[in-house]
């Protein structure tokens, strides 16, 4: 029998579910391509930025694979070129492919905005996480007092789990380093005219409300215009602060735009019924047209849609047609507090957060078997710090 290839490029949500789905088809031969040699959990890595353990949110795909029949390689996808099935690496490596599965992820976007690029902080990759969390640790302990203003762009879900999360870890520093306590001013701009804009108007209020009561001042309607090394102009008026992360804006991986695929106005890529943008080449997740794109959720639904439809393909059975599937929303915001929207039902507080729990556990299972996910999960509940104050504080 000869096994068609599979080339999957993408070590995320989509591309590593998408590998784990088709691994065990004895008729495909499947690789993945990946340009980190992790992969990154990034519900978690507010929790990196804010105390928690960094190996939470990024495992190694090496461990994710282990015993599977995947071969994986480490390589950056450069060029495509679809009529002879090929795909070119960076490193300059040519695979050929019968089926070809992307999910690339999104990039961050800093619209060209003055200083963004040089002087904010972010939360979208492991490194960032961890220079964050250095420079909030860092600062504190150096002026023995907190920065005049975090400022956090961006309320989306990304802003609104760092506000919520913030002050605690700040507060912990202060304790654990005996600084006297003092207010700690945590702002969360955005352009928009209230948080979370693709939610229900009613669940962005209860986020608002929930924000507030943290002390969370809320910039709603404002734009920013440009950073320096100690200050964000929004709406024309300078908020001094040596601590702002930009959690505002991501667009599509260039690799599409590169590489000739028709893109939508908003830059994600144009896909079919089977998620083709050309014959047998199957976007997902982040990078796909479809209604609820944008969430892990729906990158591990699409890898499977797409899974399925290449297995059945090998056995000479016909695909079957994309149903876009609403995620359940989760968004925790502060301790033990978390927002939940599963279809007409809504959530706060409490109960939101052990749902939340249950998402993450969840999350880790699609990708490890129970006990590695479980492992992988608790390390939520840890504190990881390279200060030996707050190492030993945070053991009592
Ligand atoms: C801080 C943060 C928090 C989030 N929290 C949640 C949440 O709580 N719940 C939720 O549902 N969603 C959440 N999301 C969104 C979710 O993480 C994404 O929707 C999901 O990761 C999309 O999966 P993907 O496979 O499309 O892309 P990704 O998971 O981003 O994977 C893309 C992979 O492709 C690799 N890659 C990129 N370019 C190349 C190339 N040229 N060659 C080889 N490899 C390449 C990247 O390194 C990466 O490993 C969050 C996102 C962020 C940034």
């Amino acid at each position: 029998m000869i096994r068609k290839k599979v080339l999957i490029v993408g070590g995320g949500f989509g591309g590593v579910k998408a590998a784990i789905e088709l691994s065990e088809n004895p008729r495909l031969d499947v690789t993945l391509i990946s340009d980190r040699p992790t992969f990154r959990f990034y519900p978690a890595l507010y929790r990196t930025a804010t105390g928690g353990v960094s190996s939470e949110a990024s495992i190694p795909l090496e461990r994710i694979f282990d015993n599977k029949p995947v071969s994986l390689r480490i390589e950056h996808a450069a060029q495509l070129d679809s009529p002879k099935r090929h795909l070119i690496t960076k490193e300059g490596h040519t695979y050929h492919y019968d089926f070809l599965i992307l999910s690339l992820g999104v990039v961050t976007n800093y619209f060209g905005i003055k200083g963004l690029k040089e002087y904010s902080y972010g939360i979208k990759s492991l490194e960032q996480a961890v220079k964050l969390k250095h420079h909030l640790h860092a600062q504190l302990i150096d002026e023995r007092s907190p920065d005049l203003n975090y400022v956090i762009v961006g309320g989306g879900a990304t802003g609104v789990e760092l506000a919520g999360s913030l002050g605690e870890y700040l507060r912990r520093i202060m304790r654990n380093h005996g600084i006297e306590h003092r207010a700690i001013h945590i702002d969360l701009v955005e352009a928009g005219p209230r948080l979370l804009a693709k939610m229900p108007l009613n669940y962005s209020q209860r986020i608002a409300t929930h924000l507030h009561q943290l002390g969370v001042r809320l910039y709603l309607d404002q734009t920013v215009q440009g950073e320096s090394a100690d200050s964000l102009m929004v709406n024309s008026k300078p908020i001094t602060s040596h601590t702002v992360v930009w959690t505002a804006g991501v667009t599509n991986n260039p690799f599409f735009a590169k590489n000739g695929f028709s893109i939508t106005d908003h830059g994600k890529v144009v896909v079919d019924q089977y998620l083709q943008a050309a014959p047998d080449i199957f976007v997902l997740g982040d990078n796909a047209n479809t209604p609820y794109s944008g969430t892990a959720q729906t990158a591990l639904y699409d890898a499977k849609f797409v899974a399925n439809n290449i297995a059945r393909h090998v056995v000479g059975k016909q695909p079957l047609s994309y149903v876009p599937k609403k995620p359940i929303y989760v968004t925790p915001a502060g301790p033990h507090w978390a927002a939940v929207a599963w279809g007409r039902v809504q959530l706060y507080g409490i109960g939101g957060w052990v749902l939340h729990q249950a998402a993450e556990f969840r999350g880790f299972h699609d990708l490890l078997k129970f006990l590695p996910a479980s492992e992988q999960w608790v390390k939520e509940f840890a504190e990881e710090d390279d200060c030996p104050v707050c190492a030993t504080a945070s053991n009592y």
